[in-house]
């Protein structure tokens, strides 16, 4: 396209980045392009809405401490349920689920460190008593 919109007709939506949308408003939207009117009014993903409280209960009590790859892998489950069931969005499955990703990592890296150090410790030289006063045996 070579024209140029101008302001007035170019759509309103501005990416991450900072830079503004160049389709032109469409006939359904009065300030944004057809793409970007139906994400805007699209119900099942306001932006920044909060997750089902229901649903981010169910996760809290199966995550308890996050101290076991069990636990995180029930919250995974849980965020797999409830992004099939439409009661959270895949966004917001994606985010938590990489949290959930960063938790396995971190417990499996303090498991690494964990193990080492008992190692370096059963791996310390014994220490060696000599005892220089024992009996000797009965010779004739
Ligand atoms: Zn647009």
């Amino acid at each position: 396209m070579t024209d140029q919109l101008s302001d007035q007709t170019r759509c309103l939506y501005y990416f991450p980045s900072g830079r503004r949308c160049r389709q032109a408003v469409s006939s359904e939207h009065p300030n944004f392009c057809a793409t970007h009117a139906r994400k805007t009014s699209a119900p099942d993903s306001p932006p920044d809405a909060p997750l089902d409280e229901a649903l981010s209960a169910e996760i809290a009590q199966l995550a308890g401490d996050f101290s076991s790859p069990a636990q995180v892998n029930l919250v995974m489950g849980k965020i797999f349920d409830g992004l099939l069931h439409g009661r959270i969005s895949a966004k917001e499955a994606g985010v938590l689920c990489y949290i959930a990703q960063t938790i396995l990592n971190s417990q499996r890296t303090v498991g690494y460190l964990q193990r080492s150090s008992a190692q370096a410790a059963a791996a310390k030289p014994k220490r060696i008593v000599y005892i220089n006063d024992l009996p000797q045996p009965l010779r004739d």
